[in-house]
């Protein structure tokens, strides 16, 4: 929190990672080039930060013999995964430095508890009601619907969220879940969507990203552009604001994204909150003076924060398993070769062993002078990977 001490960690000591996905393998990356060795605790062999980290611990994230040692080899442990136990992340925090705190990570892992707080503190959220029976679809407001059922927990198979016409629907939604507590909420007219990355140190230094603006495909993140093109100074100087409030009112020691809705008239909401870099923030490794996951490795570090200015226009192509299936029912290589003609597009594969339909692989960022360029250069590539 404010004014907390934290304690340095010099490049060449240990940062620990709680998740060996394709975020904790570019934060890996981040922290070696910098001359920090890292250890990822993770329970699967070949995963993406397992490969690159100087220690690999196969455990599960509540594994308490995989925690210690991850404590015992590390100064300081932060997360790439928001699914996390809070009760690890504890535990940890009785032998060394965590962040981003359990209680951080609790209110951005539960939906309920999310919605409350951002509430809470004055920044709108879309109409919602919290629905932990059925009981509570029958006394929700009728302006609900048409809504969206939402699970307030992650980690049921990428299910979990249905969209419903009617307290009737809802219902058979809310069972299909296995009635696990849900939030019911207003679907609203997007005209767009935009996200912030925010780092905040220890000592409360803060810095935001420049705003992204997003499109997503089936409800994965599809592009990310920066600038955005449709939001106006107003929008980009209030989601900037908002986001440092967000990050303020948790006594936020990380990286942090938020994601907004921009409605009708300008108005912003915000729509969720991630405790860690984001995929909406990946263009930052190449556009950027310090990238979302540089800036992750020096919160952790108790280091000085970068600059977070940006160096060039960009569009972010996010690299979905199903290209490798377009020739045909068997995987085959992308043609990696005919997307490296952009001369400006900087590729990033996660060395996933195997390519599956709506599974992230990777991604390309072209960099632009400005935002026409980089566009020009993303159409290449799109074209190029089909
Ligand atoms: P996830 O955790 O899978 O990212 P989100 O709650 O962010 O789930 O929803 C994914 C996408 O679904 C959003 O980016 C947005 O495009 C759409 N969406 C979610 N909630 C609403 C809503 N209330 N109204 C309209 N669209 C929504
Ligand atoms: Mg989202």
């Amino acid at each position: 929190s404010d004014g907390k001490q934290a304690r340095v960690v010099q490049p060449g000591g240990w940062l620990g990672l709680l998740g060996g996905g394709q975020l904790g393998r570019m934060f890996c990356h981040a922290a070696q080039s910098m001359g920090y060795r890292v250890a990822v605790l993770d329970p699967i062999a070949d995963c993406p930060a397992g490969a690159v980290a100087d220690l690999h611990i196969r455990a599960g994230y509540d594994d308490e013999a995989g925690l210690a040692q991850l404590a015992e080899r590390c100064s300081a442990v932060t997360t790439e995964f928001e699914n996390v136990p809070a009760a690890s992340l504890e535990q940890l925090a009785l032998r060394c430095q965590v962040s981003p705190a359990a209680g951080a990570v609790a209110i951005a892992q539960d939906r309920i508890a999310e919605k409350g707080y951002i509430a809470s503190i004055g920044v709108p959220v879309a109409p919602y009601a919290e629905i932990r029976s059925e009981a509570d679809i029958d006394a929700a407001s009728a302006s609900l619907y048409p809504g969206i059922l939402k699970a307030a927990r992650l980690g049921y198979d990428g299910k979990g969220q249905a969209r419903v016409e009617s307290a009737e629907q809802a219902r058979a939604a809310f069972a299909s879940f296995g009635s696990v507590p849900c939030v019911l909420e207003a679907r609203l007219p997007l005209e767009f969507e935009v996200s912030v990355v925010v780092a905040r140190g220890f000592d409360g230094e803060v810095v935001t990203y420049p705003v992204s603006e997003n499109v997503h495909r089936d409800g994965i993140l599809a592009i990310s552009t920066v600038p955005s093109p449709r939001a106006s100074e107003d929008i980009v100087r209030r989601a900037r604001a908002a986001a440092l409030q967000v990050a303020a009112g948790l006594e936020y020691c990380g990286v942090l994204c938020v994601e907004f809705f921009v409605l009708p008239g300008e108005r912003l909401i915000v729509n969720e909150i991630a405790p860690r870099p984001h995929n909406s923030g990946h263009y930052s490794i190449d556009a950027c003076v310090t990238s979302q996951f540089e800036q992750q490795v020096r919160v952790l570090a108790g280091q000085p924060l970068g600059s977070s200015d940006p160096l060039a226009a960009s569009v972010m192509l996010n690299i979905l398993g199903d290209i490798w299936f377009q020739a045909g029912e068997q995987a085959a290589e992308p043609a990696w070769g005919r997307a490296l003609q952009a001369p400006t597009a900087k590729l990033h594969l996660y060395g996933k062993t195997e390519a599956r339909r709506g599974r992230k692989m990777g991604h390309v960022t072209c960099l632009g002078a400005d935002r026409v360029q980089a566009e020009r250069s993303a159409a290449q590539v799109a074209t190029a990977l089909g």
